[in-house]
């Protein structure tokens, strides 16, 4: 994946800054520890799809819509 992704794109559920996961391919979203995977060079931002600090399927509860 091109690195310059990284300056676009966010955390679906804190909006905040993407970083790569060491060792993996995925994105990683520090504040809300969850790892987005990233498929055939495509980040998959979606919560569903998100995983946990340990490569688990993480069960996200997102935020409440305003
Ligand atoms: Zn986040």
């Amino acid at each position: 994946m091109d690195p310059r992704w990284l300056d676009w794109v966010v955390c679906p559920r804190c909006l905040g800054h993407l970083d790569f996961r060491e060792g993996t391919a995925d994105l990683w979203c520090p504040a809300d520890r969850l790892a987005f995977p990233v498929c055939e060079g495509i980040p998959v931002l979606l919560l569903d799809e998100a995983l946990g600090p340990d490569g688990s399927a993480a069960s996200v509860v997102p935020d409440p819509q305003p």
